[in-house]
């Protein structure tokens, strides 16, 4: 297939949209993986076209050497898009997203505070005005994000309702390995060991989620058969917790949709994951 044309000014890219209006939309920081380009495939699906954005966020980052270490891979990334379906990919740089004077930063409330957003201050600020920015220059009719961001996925919900953003948001599953590590450009950075360390988060979550199919509905049980399935000498949990789905506050009650969220740190690499413990099923736990 023909690699997709690729822009990296805001000007390129509102001419390449004027033949190609309301696209679908898939906001990525590059080191695509079948995870991104199952959002590629499925805006494919969904759409005339789709507008891949390639852009390592600096605003986002709590750590200057995580941003100036973050992987970059554009060429590749392209086929990859191509191959997944895209029609034009946005590789801006940091200047053409942030003009000289840019002075807009966009704030998603109570939402933003825990989780990530306390181990990460100012994370959630750099990711909803991104986005904000990609929604005015693209106007798409979906934007596609992934689940396995769960937190980001429901502030952006939450900004693009508040701000009467164009199109719909679309929550994606997430996609994971055979054993239910969820697929992130973190994944590159683990030892062997500590990849084999790392299935134990899909497993606690998957444990998790066999009780309250059997039954039980008392988070505080879950939770702590959540910490068991979880510890062990190179994991390290930065926090677990069951919590609603729309609030993300923690419930004491398992209630529809509630979700079990962790970040945990295996052999230095900080990874995230989450699952609905109230539907489907989890076929790396079987
Ligand atoms: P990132 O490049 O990490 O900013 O991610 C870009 C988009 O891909 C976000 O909407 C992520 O939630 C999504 N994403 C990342 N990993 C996965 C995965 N394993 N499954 C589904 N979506 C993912």
């Amino acid at each position: 297939m023909a690699d997709p044309p690729v822009v990296v000014s805001r000007a390129e890219l509102r001419a390449a949209l004027d033949e190609r209006p309301a696209p679908g939309l898939v906001p990525t920081m590059g080191a695509l993986h079948d995870g991104h380009l199952a959002l590629i495939s499925r805006s494919a699906a969904e759409n005339p076209a789709t507008v891949v954005s390639v852009f390592v966020n600096p605003t986002q980052f709590t750590h200057q050497g995580d941003f100036a270490g973050y992987p970059r891979s554009l060429e590749r990334d392209v086929k990859a898009a191509a191959a997944a379906g895209a029609s034009l990919v946005f590789a801006p740089t940091v200047e053409e997203v942030y003009p000289a004077g840019f002075a807009t930063s966009v704030e998603v409330g109570p939402l933003s505070e825990r989780w990530e957003g306390a181990s990460r201050p100012g994370h959630f600020r750099g990711v909803a005005t991104v986005v904000a920015v990609l929604f005015g220059l693209v106007r798409p009719a979906r934007a596609y994000f992934g689940e396995k961001d769960f937190q980001q996925l429901q502030v952006i919900r939450r900004m693009h309702a508040d701000l009467a953003l164009s199109g719909e948001v679309v929550g994606c599953p997430t996609v994971r390995e055979a054993d239910g590590l969820a697929l992130s450009s973190r994944n590159a950075r683990l030892s062997a060991e500590s990849r084999t360390a790392a299935a134990a988060i899909p497993r606690a979550l998957a444990a998790m989620r066999a009780l309250v199919a059997g039954g039980e509905r008392d988070v505080s049980r879950i939770d702590t058969a959540g910490r068991e399935a979880l510890s062990g000498p190179d994991v390290e949990i930065d926090y677990l917790a069951v919590v609603d789905p729309d609030t993300l506050e923690p419930t004491p009650i398992v209630t529809p949709g509630a979700r079990a969220i962790v970040a945990a740190v295996v052999g230095g690499v900080r990874l995230i994951d989450n699952l609905d413990l109230t539907a489907g099923d989890a076929p790396w736990a079987s």
